[in-house]
């Protein structure tokens, strides 16, 4: 079969792997008709993880059951399924508690499993033709449909994702009204935008300085704020003060609520500074997060903090050690929740609004290619050039 395979920094190549196996009673085998190519992977891509060459690449996987084993009890071969991307055993002290994102027995190093991932376990990733699921009872989230219908590009974003925006909703505790500021226009953060419009969010603003991207945030109804047009955290003050309808509500002294409640960082360690996009500052979002978002107010950490980085450029930063402004943010008792999303607490119910039509993520899709086209997208993504947003790799 083919698959993507990484094979070093800035070198995706794809060839020939043998197709896997059943390898215990609990596993089911995948045939993938969709794999997506993840920001995360990009982290891999670019040598800023320990990431082993020659491992099959991508964690975001939709396909159909081709075979289980004697032990699975709830699909059957020919079941359209989505995998999450944290592999859980369903059973661990922390899966009971619906955090599959920190399996306790899948890895036996860490608290957390994936495919095709860093430090996540030796699981082989989804961007080829099959893919062995492990506690497939527990990990297959079972869709309706057939292959390539007008819901393939949405469910795949049920694997990672679309779940993932709006767990970090959840984390900056958005809700109906809110006032949010996503940073970064990727397709996470695109997602977590969408997710608090669904919410019910009164603002939604979304920086980046990718013309193409914050058009993409503008379409799904957010409000664009251009990194090349001025610090973002005084741009967004300005918008909001310069609105008569929100000065004329305010209280006396509610004007030190100039910022917003909710913030969300979609960008993680590979920021880049607002002066020089070419340079990276891994502290620039959270930076910015610190100065805007309101005393009481909350903050979500959906982007990646890696450790270790090989790339990092100071010996803390490669051990994944960042100076935060950690008195600000205690002095306006702000509440920083992160880590990897626990895509099983939120994907059935993504899944419905998908099937009711009151979701449609994949609007956020721009490329969809074959598996050979791989090594190209992956290059054009890392850049974010020529509109590559969302990468879809299909096995038609
Ligand atoms: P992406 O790299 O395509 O998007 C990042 C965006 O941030 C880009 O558009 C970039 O221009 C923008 N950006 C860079 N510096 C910025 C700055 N200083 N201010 C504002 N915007 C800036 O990737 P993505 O797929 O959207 O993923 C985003 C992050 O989310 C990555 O770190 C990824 O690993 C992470 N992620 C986390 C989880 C999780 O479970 N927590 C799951 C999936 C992805
Ligand atoms: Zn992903």
């Amino acid at each position: 079969m083919k698959a993507v395979i990484f094979e070093g920094a800035y070198e995706v190549e794809v060839r020939d792997k043998d197709r896997p196996g059943i390898a215990e009673p609990t596993d089911a085998l995948l045939r993938v008709t969709t794999a997506a190519i993840c920001g995360s992977d990009l982290h891999m891509y670019d040598g800023r993880t320990a990431m082993e060459t020659g491992h099959i690449l991508g964690h975001e996987i939709m396909g159909v059951i081709e075979q289980v084993g004697p032990a699975v009890r709830s699909i059957k071969a020919g079941d359209r399924v989505v995998l999450p991307f944290n592999i859980g055993c369903g059973v661990c002290f922390n899966c009971n508690r619906g955090l599959a994102n920190f399996c306790l027995t899948v890895n036996p190093e860490k608290a957390h499993a994936a495919y095709g991932y860093a430090g996540m376990g030796k699981f082989e990733g989804g961007q080829t033709e099959y893919v062995r699921v492990p506690f497939a009872d527990f990990n297959a989230l079972k869709v309706p449909g057939q292959p390539f219908d007008e819901f393939e590009d949405d469910f795949i974003l049920l694997a990672d994702i679309f779940p993932t925006g709006y767990h970090a909703t959840e984390l900056a505790h958005v809700g109906p009204g809110s006032t949010v500021a996503v940073f970064g226009a990727g397709p996470v953060g695109l997602l977590s935008a969408y997710s608090a419009l669904l919410k019910g969010a009164a603002e939604v603003y979304v920086v980046d300085r990718i013309e193409e991207r914050l058009a993409l945030a503008a379409e799904l109804g957010a409000t664009p704020i251009d990194i090349a047009k001025g610090n973002p955290v005084e741009q967004i003050k300005d918008m909001r003060r310069s609105n008569a309808l929100l000065q004329d509500r305010l209280r006396p002294g509610e004007d030190k609520m100039g910022g917003v409640m909710c913030g969300i960082d979609a960008v993680g360690y590979q920021a880049r500074s607002d002066d020089d996009y070419e340079r990276e500052n891994a502290m620039q979002v959270i930076t910015h997060l610190a100065s805007l978002v309101n005393p009481t107010g909350h903050i979500g950490l959906i982007g990646v903090y890696m450790q270790p980085d090989p790339g990092g450029g100071t010996d803390a930063e490669k051990q994944g050690i960042y100076p935060i402004p950690i008195g600000q943010l205690w002095g306006n008792g702000i509440t920083i929740g992160m880590g990897q999303c626990p895509v099983k607490r939120y994907n059935e119910f993504l899944r419905d609004l998908i099937i009711d039509g009151r979701a449609k993520p994949g609007r956020i899709i721009t490329h969809r290619i074959r598996i050979g086209d791989a090594p190209g997208a992956y290059a054009k993504f890392d850049k974010r050039v020529d509109g590559y947003v969302k990468v879809l790799i299909q096995f038609r």
